[in-house]
């Protein structure tokens, strides 16, 4: 390829037609001798110039027609793979394809394998600049981005990795190849100490961890949002809780069912209004009966924090109701997780409800917290709507005939 004798002259925006005279016709002859060797400049002179002058455009060098095409994409970026040697061993490729894991992931492993991600690093090789800000970290603003930095580096990656249910120190692993992490990930019970009967767990983890990342970086990169670390641990379980269903193939029960006997359930859901949030909770006994039920209006239009405060009615409807042992059960999984792990999330913007929440809790012999789906909370996302459209809040008789509507409509599918 033809290179200027001298990188080090100042060109600013020096573009290929000020190598051209006559108005865009021929080559500047002295000119190309000046900046490109004799060889380079006899083949510059050989290209053809068009004496119409046409507007500048866009040209895929790598097609002979010049048109952009997925599969002329496709040998190029094969040509440049198969001219690197592999970073992984033909055993480790096998296990990674053999991975129980969406296509999708196992995609994203193996372009982290090649380190083929755009990540500024890579895009620095092509680009003859000294200015490293272009190139620096998006999230931490410091060393320059490349997949080990942003992956296991970062401050950012680095709290996620550490909020694992393995707490992870990514460290040893900053200043070796990315695709011995990739190896770790194919094998974790040798190279992480991994319990092998978690390893599966771990690997599914690790690659939506990473997916995460990348995506966060790419919502920072592109469209200037900040993330938060508190929502990615949200997400990242949420997502993985999601991959696992699928795996176990044992959906959350449609239908709601009551606790155990000296068990109380407390079932909470929004509805949002126009400018408000409705919370509404539905406290059953063993045998079923609705034994409490109250809805609250919330001055917010946010749905977490209108499910925020209705767990915190239902806690503090069942203590009025005299629970003993709790089941509170809801359909929004950021809260459920939140209410799970009170100090992981400390910081989220339903942090103070789910503080008072925890205060409620101390008054319990036991309790736990359960996700459950939309279906199996329809009593109570019905009363929600109905207290939301007739402007009805507080304590909700027990004779009441919404209380008996909404214990018939129980456990059918609810709409949409
Ligand atoms: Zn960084």
């Amino acid at each position: 390829m033809a290179q200027p004798l001298n990188v080090s002259l100042d060109l600013p925006d020096f573009e290929v037609a000020d190598l051209l005279i006559e108005g865009g016709r021929s080559w500047n002859v002295s000119l190309l001798g000046d900046l490109f060797d004799s060889n380079s400049a006899q083949h510059i002179q050989k290209i053809h110039l068009s004496q119409e002058v046409f507007s500048d455009r866009w040209t895929w060098a790598a097609s002979p027609k010049g048109l952009f095409s997925v599969r002329s994409a496709h040998e190029l970026a094969s040509q440049d793979l198969a001219s690197r040697s592999s970073p992984l061993s033909p055993e480790d490729w096998s296990c990674l394809w053999g991975l129980k894991l969406q296509h999708r992931l196992k995609h994203l492993l193996w372009k982290l394998a090649w380190n083929i991600l755009p990540v500024r690093a890579s895009l620095a090789r092509f680009v003859n600049s000294f200015d490293l800000d272009p190139w620096c970290c998006p999230f931490c603003k410091g060393p320059q981005e490349s997949l080990s930095h942003i992956m296991l580096e970062c401050s950012f990656a680095k709290i996620l990795w550490r909020s694992s249910p393995w707490p992870l120190l990514t460290d040893a692993f900053c200043e070796q190849p990315f695709a011995d992490w990739i190896v770790a990930i194919l094998r974790p019970h040798q190279k992480l100490a991994i319990p092998i009967q978690e390893v599966r767990k771990f690997q599914l983890h690790a690659a939506i961890t990473m997916d995460h990342i990348w995506f966060s970086r790419n919502q920072l990169v592109h469209q200037a949002l900040n993330p938060s670390p508190m929502q990615s641990l949200l997400l990242i379980a949420s997502t993985i809780a999601d991959h696992r269903k699928a795996w176990t193939n044992s959906n959350l029960s449609s239908i709601w069912s009551p606790p155990l006997p000296g068990t109380t359930k407390a079932n909470f859901d929004v509805a949002l209004s126009s400018d408000f949030a409705v919370a509404a909770t539905v406290i059953s006994d063993s045998n079923g009966n609705i034994i409490g039920a109250a809805t609250k209006k919330i001055l917010t239009k946010d749905v977490a924090l209108g499910e925020a405060h209705a767990a915190l009615l239902a806690v503090h409807t069942a203590v009025s109701c005299g629970a003993y042992s709790l089941i509170l059960e809801g359909d929004a999984l950021n809260v459920v997780l939140a209410i799970q792990q009170l100090q992981l999330f400390a910081g989220w913007n339903f942090s103070n409800v789910v503080y008072d929440i925890s205060l409620y809790l101390h008054s319990f012999f036991s309790w736990k917290v359960e996700k459950v789906s939309r279906s199996a909370n329809f009593r109570t996302h019905c009363l929600a709507k109905w207290a939301a459209s007739h402007l009805v809040f507080g304590s909700i008789p027990i004779g009441s005939s919404i209380l008996s509507s909404i214990r018939i409509k129980s456990g059918k599918d609810p709409p949409l």
